[in-house]
């Protein structure tokens, strides 16, 4: 039967394919596509797995002591039934035969199956083994990472991971950390729908950054929809069609099949300077999580790398956090990628949705800290940890001998944590006198992110030499809305009266003070703010790569001295939003390329 899940539109586009549900607690099992000639080897690893398991629990029974309560020993018999029911291993090795995954995908995907059919039975005793089932399948996994570990094997060698199965495929889970997300790029699906999460959540960031369909805050999409169901992923409307009738399909098909040409019409502008009808020159950056991303944002025809978020290089570590070296290899892998243009480091900013283990954000919210988007998150972080932040800085300023590098503070609030910032600084330069290091001059910029940040912009602006405002943040924190929490989802808003007097206000004094100002938030990348934007004066966006294309044809058609006329209607009206569409619609300039 079709029906429909609504929830919050996170990046464009329309996928189509088969639904693969998994749970947030899986999320980092591995998923790849094994090739017709290893299916036989991978379900082989999947026996050998079950067998080394039920080994282990065999050899549990034996050791049960006289005095062991009968209901271990019912357990263990539980568990090694539950190991050698065809549902769970027979047809595991179904979905390895039919969808050529690979065992640890096939089992988890087995699982969700069964979990769903456990969670459906009237009865408590049948419904509560789930957990038991949980725990087996967690055991044949472990045996599965240890057998990977104990025999390293040359992944190209024995996983073609070129084989792209047959449909393509969606991910849905109950959430997934920004973490996981990073598992995923470059990965097999293409789309993901979630429960939780808000259009500025680092979830959905990443998810932008990959360019592929996403819809978050959907609440139930993974109770809702079952493994292997057909769903289309509508990222344009926050709309998840589940088994849809031949028309939907053929329809949906239309549509991608449209944006595939309008992306290709939009590619054509790359080479083309990003300058408005009255001649003012703006620059259109990137956002990067990692350096292999710089190639995307020169192909993108970005002139810099406006937003580096350094953070990413710290996740999925096992709690090894790189060091200076390892950190340096990636800044100036970016640094020469972006051959001379200017890259924009940030200083590590965990905290709040991204945590640096492998604690999904819902975990470090809940139990472990009592408000983390107020707490010891960003720059407060690294200021209490100094030595990890010199080291930051020594490996980014290292990278300045290859190009042109900026550094960005994230979360600054008050001028003291300046002073000690500029004290690092010296210091770390002092110490890379002494080791011989060669550095270029580095300019300062701290990102206005915090509403303190943003009125007390005049006497930051003393210190610093550029500014890039957050409006992730800055909307989360003037609102007292939660980015990441779908429940507010709809309070979150950008156009809110006081979000235009921070952004409008921070903009116009930067620029008053000769100091360079760009944005970095979502709101950069979004078309629909480029007018506003313009018209508050800014001439520098910072944005996914792909979300370059559309900003720029925004930019050739607007006239940024004509919409700053607008500036002073908008901001006293009581409706922003309207008022803007209205202005903006009403002087469309006459010379607009189509
Ligand atoms: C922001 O807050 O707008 C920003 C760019 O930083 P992040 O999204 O990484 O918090
Ligand atoms: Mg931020």
């Amino acid at each position: 039967m079709s029906f429909q899940v609504f929830g919050i539109p996170v990046s464009r586009g329309v996928a189509i394919g088969r639904a693969v549900l998994v749970a947030s607690s899986r999320v980092d099992v591995a998923h790849y596509f094994v090739g017709p000639d290893q299916v036989e080897a991978e379900i082989e690893r999947a026996f050998r797995a079950r067998d080394e398991v039920a080994r282990e629990f065999e050899t549990l029974k034996q050791d049960l002591r006289g005095d062991t309560p009968q209901e271990l020993a019912a357990l263990l018999d539980v568990h090694l039934m539950l190991l050698h029911d065809e549902a769970l291993i027979g047809a595991a090795t179904q979905w390895i035969i039919d969808r050529h995954y690979n065992a640890e995908w096939a089992l988890s995907a087995q699982l969700e199956v069964l979990a769903r059919q456990f969670d459906e039975m009237e009865d408590d005793y049948l419904r509560e083994r789930k957990a038991d089932l949980e725990q087996v399948v967690e055991r044949i996994l472990s045996a599965l990472a240890r057998e990977q570990g104990l025999v390293p094997v040359d992944a190209a060698s024995v996983v073609q991971r070129d084989f792209a199965g047959e449909d393509p495929l969606l991910l849905v889970a109950a959430d997934i950390a920004p973490a996981d997300m990073m598992q995923f790029k470059r990965s097999v699906f293409h789309g993901f729908i979630t429960d939780i999460g808000g259009k500025t959540s680092h979830t959905a960031i990443v998810a932008r950054s990959m360019d592929i369909p996403a819809v978050v805050g959907t609440r139930e999409a993974s109770r809702l929809i079952r493994q292997d169901d057909w769903i289309i992923i509508d990222g344009d409307a926050g709309t998840v069609i589940v088994n849809p009738s031949p028309i939907m399909l053929e329809e949906y098909r239309f549509r991608q099949r449209q944006s595939e040409l309008e992306r290709a019409r939009l590619a054509r502008l790359r080479h083309t300077p990003a300058v408005t009808l009255d001649g003012e020159r703006i620059e259109l950056h990137a956002n990067i999580e990692l350096p292999l991303d710089a190639q995307g944002a020169i192909e993108a025809g970005a002139t810099g790398v406006g937003l580096f978020r350094s953070e990413f290089l710290f996740m999925n570590r096992d709690g090894e956090l790189p060091g200076e070296d390892e950190q340096f290899a990636a800044y100036r892998a970016a640094v020469e990628a972006m051959r001379g243009m200017p890259v924009t480091i940030r200083t590590v900013d965990v905290g709040a949705d991204k945590p640096l283990d492998r604690m999904s954000a819902s975990e470090l919210r809940h139990e472990h800290v009592l408000n983390p988007a107020m707490g010891l998150r960003a720059i407060r972080w690294s200021l209490a940890e100094p030595s990890m932040f010199r080291q930051q800085l020594r490996a980014i300023y290292r990278a300045s001998a290859f190009g042109k590098v900026r550094l960005l503070i994230p979360m600054v609030a008050h001028l003291h944590e300046v002073r000690q910032i500029l004290e690092a600084v010296k210091k770390v330069q002092q110490q890379l006198n002494d080791a011989g290091h060669a550095y270029s001059h580095v300019e300062l910029g701290v990102m206005i992110e915090i509403p303190a940040a943003a009125v007390m912009l005049p006497l930051l602006l003393r210190h610093v030499d550029f500014v890039s405002i957050g409006t992730n943040d800055l909307i989360q924190y003037t609102l007292a809305i939660d980015r990441a929490d779908e429940a507010v989802a709809h309070l979150y808003d950008p156009w809110h009266p006081a979000v235009l007097q921070l952004l409008a206000s921070s903009i116009g004094l930067a620029r008053a003070a000769g100091k360079s100002v760009s944005v970095c938030g979502e709101m950069a990348g979004d078309p629909a703010f480029t007018d506003l934007l313009l018209a508050m004066g800014l001439r520098s966006f910072s944005m996914h790569p792909s979300q370059i294309p559309s900003v720029k044809q925004r930019v050739l058609r607007a006239d940024a001295g004509r919409l700053a006329t607008f500036m002073p209607e908008i901001m006293g009206s009581e409706d922003p939003r309207h008022e803007a569409e209205l202005a903006f619609a009403r002087n469309k300039p006459a010379r607009a390329l189509q």
